[in-house]
């Protein structure tokens, strides 16, 4: 008697994965739900998370593309209404914090129906335009803006989208009000810009970098306080620096699951996660499209959730203000 009461004493004691050890399943992808379109933002940094964690996790990490809605809401849904084994997770970004203040009879609670499995990344964002606009620096653009006001578009990925976020900060600031084209992502806005069919965009800096640097597009200024020290980007101004004062947006992405994950494949999804931001490939590939990889406590899920909240309590205030929502 004595001694089972010892054994299982021993064995509560044991870690918890030697448990129950339920995650990964042998031989089951593990899916990155992406509620985008392919080739944007939030796809390059899944694509390159789920080559990182594939090395650790030796599942196969593939990527689904489920875009639409308001702030990639179609993607996001399915997350929470997925099997809670672990296998099915989300990437998503800033819509996390602005979903509760934008989008109206949300399907889904932010803070209760996801399992928050820790941060990826923060990345700048770009000011961007057509290769036919006449503009090729901010007070030109300026000028071009104030002589073409109530015929000018700026494209998006939607309400509730980092691009939205930024384009209707952006028009606030500058006081003009543009027509907003909204896209499934801006890998597809992007291809319209190129062929001069809308003339704006604000989109992050992993899409627009490679665009900048062939040409393909015309860029006015970076969003952050600082030049950024990428190659293609180090020679682009802040808008703070054209004299667009006090105008900051960085876009962070997180990782997260359906509610309801087990210890066990939570534990394992932050390890697999943390290691992926030390993953050296990782790093480079990031940092070569201008973002910053967590490097601090926000890749922990606690923190993780501790910032989205912050972010909500930030953005809601400014969303009223903006006077925008979605249903
Ligand atoms: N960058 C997009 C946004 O504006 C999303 C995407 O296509 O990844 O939210």
């Amino acid at each position: 008697m004595k001694s089972s009461f010892a054994g299982l004493l021993a064995l509560s004691l044991l870690p918890f994965s030697l448990q129950a050890a339920d995650f990964p399943i042998k031989d089951k992808p593990i899916t990155l739900v992406v509620p985008f379109a392919a080739g944007g933002p939030t796809d390059r940094v899944a694509r390159d998370l789920a080559e990182a964690m594939r090395k650790s996790l030796g599942n196969s990490v593939v990527v689904e593309n489920a875009a639409g809605g308001p702030g990639g809401l179609i993607g996001a849904t399915k997350v929470t209404r997925a099997n809670p084994d672990g296998h099915t997770l989300l990437v998503h970004h800033i819509a996390m914090g602005i979903f509760p203040s934008l989008v109206r009879n949300l399907p889904f609670k932010v803070d209760s129906d996801f399992e928050y499995l820790g941060m990826i990344n923060d990345v700048p964002m770009t000011l961007i335009g057509k290769p036919q606009l006449p503009a090729n620096n901010y007070k030109e653009l300026m000028a071009w803006v104030n002589a073409n006001k109530g015929n000018i578009n700026l494209a998006n990925a939607g309400l509730a989208s980092a691009s939205h976020l930024c384009g209707m900060l952006w028009q606030a600031a500058v006081q003009v009000d543009m027509t907003t084209v909204p896209y499934k992502g801006t890998a597809p806005a992007m291809t319209d810009l190129i062929g001069g069919q809308v003339d704006l965009m604000c989109d992050q800096t992993t899409n627009t970098t490679s665009q900048i640097e062939a040409k393909k597009v015309k860029v006015f200024g970076v969003t952050t306080q600082k030049r950024l020290g990428t190659p293609a980007l180090k020679d682009v101004p802040t808008l703070d620096e054209t004299g667009q004062k006090n105008f900051q947006v960085t876009i962070w992405h997180g990782l997260y699951g359906p509610k309801g994950l087990s210890a066990d494949a939570k534990a394992k999804l932050n390890n697999a996660l943390k290691a992926a931001l030390k993953d050296p490939d990782f790093i480079k590939k990031q940092e070569g499209l201008g973002a910053v990889v967590i490097n601090d406590k926000r890749s922990d899920p606690v923190e993780h959730k501790n910032f989205v909240t912050a972010e909500i309590a930030k953005w809601t205030p400014v969303i009223k203000a903006a006077g925008v929502y979605a249903d």
